[in-house]
């Protein structure tokens, strides 16, 4: 059984791929070709904003967007503990410094308690000025927008949607990628939507904001010559044959994935809810499953589940091993694990099953049966 089974999805999709990737060849337009616009206007129309801007990476899209907005030097920007180390590295990178909140144990996501009282101790410290707040939208499940708006609203921040993990959730019909003043996402090959190597995308509504995301997303060029360079920029392009490859998956998304996962999801929660802690979808919200993710007693029982499991060759995964306070690349802040209680925890109990839109019943039974047994 495979974690993520892209095999299966090339299978279904391997004309259309094969084609695509041809015809990127026969073009010899490999970077920013065509595809890519066509799938930049795409995707905007998919989430419901003006702009969607392509670029190299997840990570990339979120740097990009700090830099359009001049983020740096002693410049505050809230993210969840919780999540790919991206989501705070965008900031450091730059010179800004994040600042870390706990998360909610029953969605994973940022506690929007938990961010206010961060914005009010980092503003009684005066150190920093509070700028940005990047909410992750974790394990395909958006953030509690509708708490964190207006917190945004109150303290006057802008909110940078991390959709890396999102794209396809939605909250009464909103897509992700339509909640941030800038959103990103990714296209890794493991996440919802992934091409074959890395990609990523930026979405705004803002004109100005886009055309100075397309400079800065290529050396800072000015739009009309691309050897008079106006500011610092990045190299974060999206290679055409990714765009053309994004294409068949983005249809196939859309037309089924994403109701197959939810499928698979519903499968996963019938069959554990009465003995594990299973994903909690907050009443109106939609996941796109990046991941299907409980929760075990402790982190004995959660490694002894881990390896009973790999011996029955049924693999899992732990997303995340440590908060990002625990990483050593923010020893330097000081911060203990008292500040962060609900993303310990995650980081002892949490468990990634098998999840993909071809997962069948009955391997969700074989993956069900085997936790079931221990
Ligand atoms: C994957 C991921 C990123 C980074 O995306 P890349 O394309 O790998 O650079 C950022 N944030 C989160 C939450 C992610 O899961």
């Amino acid at each position: 059984m495979q974690f993520r089974d892209l095999g299966a999805q090339y299978k279904a999709l391997k004309s259309e791929i094969d084609a695509g990737i041809q015809a990127a060849i026969d073009s010899t337009a490999f970077i920013l070709g065509k595809p890519v616009s066509e799938l930049e206007n795409k995707l905007a129309e998919y989430v419901g904003r003006k702009h969607c801007v392509a670029c190299g990476n997840g990570t990339d899209a979120l740097q990009l967007s700090l830099m359009a907005w001049d983020i740096g030097p002693g410049d505050a920007v809230f993210t969840a503990d919780f999540t790919y180390f991206a989501s705070a590295g965008c900031a450091s990178i730059i010179g800004a410094t994040p600042v870390l909140v706990d998360i909610d144990l029953s969605t994973f996501n940022m506690s929007p308690e938990a961010l206010e009282e961060a914005i009010k101790r980092t503003i009684a410290e005066g150190k920093l000025s509070p700028k940005v707040i990047i909410p992750v939208d974790l394990f395909g499940q958006p953030a509690d927008y509708t708490k964190i708006i207006p917190i945004a609203k109150k303290y006057g921040l802008k909110i940078l949607e991390d959709a890396a993990q999102g794209f396809g959730g939605s909250i009464n019909g909103k897509l992700a990628c339509s909640f941030g003043d800038l959103s990103a996402t990714s296209f890794f090959p493991a996440k919802p939507l992934g091409c074959y190597g890395d990609g990523g995308a930026i979405f705004t509504d803002d004109d100005e904001i886009d055309a100075r995301l397309r400079s800065l997303r290529a050396q800072g060029k000015s739009p009309v010559d691309k050897y008079d360079n106006r500011e610092i920029g990045m190299n974060s392009r999206l290679d055409t044959i990714q765009a053309a490859i994004l294409m068949p998956k983005f249809k196939a998304f859309v037309d089924y994935e994403l109701d197959a996962v939810n499928k698979a999801a519903g499968w996963y929660t019938e069959r554990l809810k009465d003995k594990f802690i299973t994903p909690t979808i907050l009443k109106g919200f939609y996941s796109s499953w990046a991941q299907y993710t409980i929760l075990l007693n402790n982190r004995e029982e959660r490694d002894g589940m881990q390896k009973y499991l790999k011996e029955k060759d049924i693999p899992s995964m732990v997303y995340y091993p440590r908060g990002l306070h625990q990483q050593q690349a923010y020893s330097w802040m000081g911060l203990n694990d008292e500040l962060f209680p609900n993303a310990v925890e995650a980081a002892n109990r949490v468990l990634s099953l098998p999840m993909h839109p071809y997962l069948t019943e009955e391997m969700v039974d074989t993956v069900a049966n085997a936790l079931l047994s221990k």
